[in-house]
């Protein structure tokens, strides 16, 4: 099947597609017949580089175009064999699969000199010609420097910066842009009509984002949907060809960042590269639903947000809206666009985005140790985000009593401090869940699992439960890999299946590293049971503190 990029190739300068400011200039030197022999087109891809020069060629060696239009007439002979690439006057060279200095020799220097077979001008269009060797492109320049009368060059690259300045100097350089999203939507809405389509507005906005700029992308894409063979075209259909937007996950991951949860905000970006996502396309739509929260927060009310987002999401996006400071979420959104930036610099490609996750829990908290007065605003110079979550600011102090039980150990906490364990209680398992309990059944857990997974048990077998933090089960392994396999998303969630169907909970599982772990359960697990003990050290493990004595 011909592809729709070939088949709706522009025959007319009109049909380009964006552009315009090389439209103009090359149809008014057309007119004027004011050429130069030396053309550099640099741009992007699927921007229209050959498209632009196969009209350029045509409108030069047309036998019919009128002398005040720069529109080839598509009828005679010349313009007919430059459409089907027939032309014997118009060479298209591949510069990739030709580098070498005897293929320019060959292909162009030898073609230059002899007299074109049937039309005015012999036309060279040199794709990629940053991919020539230097000695080829010395021989070229050779030719540029002094052309036949009847020779014209085009050069087309996406590397102008890789072309000698000799071969640069010689040339009459356009320099052409990415598609504007409106244009290249409006170019498909075209094609639609012509192949009697019916399409959503929605999915060519979701093609033309898709693409980035490059109408040959976009075309592709739509290419490929059209293949499915349906009549009308809704973004059901479409889904199957184009990535989804994953804004549930989006959402989920923005309520993380909201709230100061930098754990699961980096483990949900972990799960989501398991499943396959594309980080780069995660961090665009992530980066456009920030800009909704912010835009939602300044409630300007724009409508094109409810056209993008589904009735659930917006319901997010309000109570999110209402968490967060307006001038927290710029900085918010500046801190992924930066990061954005490194994603394809760094070998572990989610790093960036749990780079970004840290900055924005964390930078800004207090570094409280027990010593210290508590403050409820922010203290470092950096960021200004607000305080990490487990301290409560004063605001909320007034409205909630610390506990009897809590003041009756008379330790050196503040208020504050207390208020920051309560907070955490939220986290945790029902009453009728302790660690005994998890311990005690055991076995009938290793069981469950099985009925879920057969090798399951063995990887279990090799660690111990070793203690009950909040909601989290941490179970010790002497050996790593067997850590890591545990740690596993698609694992852990049946372990954690079976663990809640076994003790009727909601916990969760983390796998540790512990070389000794045979001694280790008894000690680790007894000081957090005691509430004093366990309420300090904890405090100590949050904030990085020491005890006043
Ligand atoms: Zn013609």
């Amino acid at each position: 099947m011909e592809t729709l990029y070939r088949k709706y190739r522009p025959q007319l300068w009109e049909d380009l597609t964006g552009q315009d400011h090389v439209k103009l200039t090359l149809e008014k030197a057309l007119i004027l017949n004011k050429l130069a022999h030396a053309f550099l087109f640099a741009g992007p891809k699927g921007s229209g580089k050959t498209s632009s020069a196969r009209l350029l060629a045509k409108a030069l060696n047309c036998k019919k175009r009128a002398s005040e239009s720069a529109e080839p007439c598509n009828t005679c002979s010349s313009c007919q064999e430059i459409t089907l690439s027939r032309s014997l006057d118009v060479l298209e060279i591949d510069a990739a699969s030709n580098t070498g200095v005897d293929n320019v020799r060959e292909n162009i220097i030898d073609t230059a000199r002899l007299s074109p077979t049937k039309s005015k001008h012999k036309i060279f269009i040199i794709d990629e010609v940053h991919m020539l060797s230097a000695s080829a492109f010395n021989a070229l320049l050779k030719i540029i420097e002094e052309p036949p009368i009847h020779v014209f060059f085009i050069l087309a690259t996406t590397e102008p910066f890789k072309i000698p300045p000799t071969i640069l100097s010689r040339c009459q350089r356009f320099d052409f842009k990415k598609v504007d999203l409106a244009k290249i939507k409006e170019k498909l809405k075209k094609i639609c009509a012509q192949e009697k389509i019916e399409i959503e507005s929605k999915v060519l906005e979701r093609i033309a984002h898709q693409s980035d700029g490059c109408l040959r992308d976009a075309e592709n894409l739509l290419g490929q949907i059209l293949a499915l063979g349906e009549k009308k075209i809704t973004e059901k259909e479409a889904s199957l060809v184009l990535p989804r937007s994953n804004w549930k996950e989006i959402f989920s991951f923005l309520e993380h960042l909201v709230n100061r949860e930098a754990g699961p905000a980096v483990i949900l970006i972990n799960q989501l590269m398991e499943d396959g996502i594309d980080l780069f396309h995660f961090m665009e739509d992530l980066i456009s639903a920030a800009r909704y929260l912010l835009l939602t927060k300044l409630n300007t009310n724009l409508s094109f947000i409810a056209e993008e987002l589904e009735e659930e999401e917006l319901k997010k996006l309000g109570s999110l809206a209402s968490k967060i400071e307006a001038g927290l979420l710029g900085k918010m959104i500046e801190t992924f666009i930066k990061q954005k930036s490194f994603l394809r610099s760094t070998h572990i490609p989610q790093l960036p985005i749990e780079v970004a996750i840290v900055e924005i829990c964390y930078s800004g908290a207090p570094a409280i140790t027990l010593k210290e007065e508590f403050s409820p605003t922010p203290t470092s110079k950096s960021y200004g985000y607000p305080p990490e979550k487990k301290v409560i600011p004063k605001k909320e102090e007034e409205k909630t009593n610390p506990t009897q039980t809590v003041k009756e150990k008379k330790t050196e906490l503040k208020t504050a401090e207390i208020l920051a364990v309560e907070a955490e209680s939220v986290d945790l398992p029902p009453a009728n869940i302790t660690f005994e309990t998890v311990k005690e059944k055991w076995e009938i857990f290793l069981k469950k699992v099985q009925e879920y997974n057969h090798s399951l048990p063995f990887i279990l077998k090799m660690g111990e439960p070793q203690d009950l933090r909040g909601k989290i089960l941490r179970i010790s392994f002497r050996y790593t890999f067997h850590k890591d396999k545990i740690n596993e998303h698609k694992i852990k969630v049946i372990a954690e299946k079976a663990l809640n169907d076994v003790l009727g909970g909601n916990l969760t599982i983390e796998g540790v590293y512990n070389p000794e772990k045979n001694n280790a359960v008894e000690e680790i697990d007894k000081p957090l049971e005691k509430a004093d003990n366990g309420l300090v050290s904890s405090l100590i493990e949050s904030f990085g503190g020491q005890l006043a004595e």
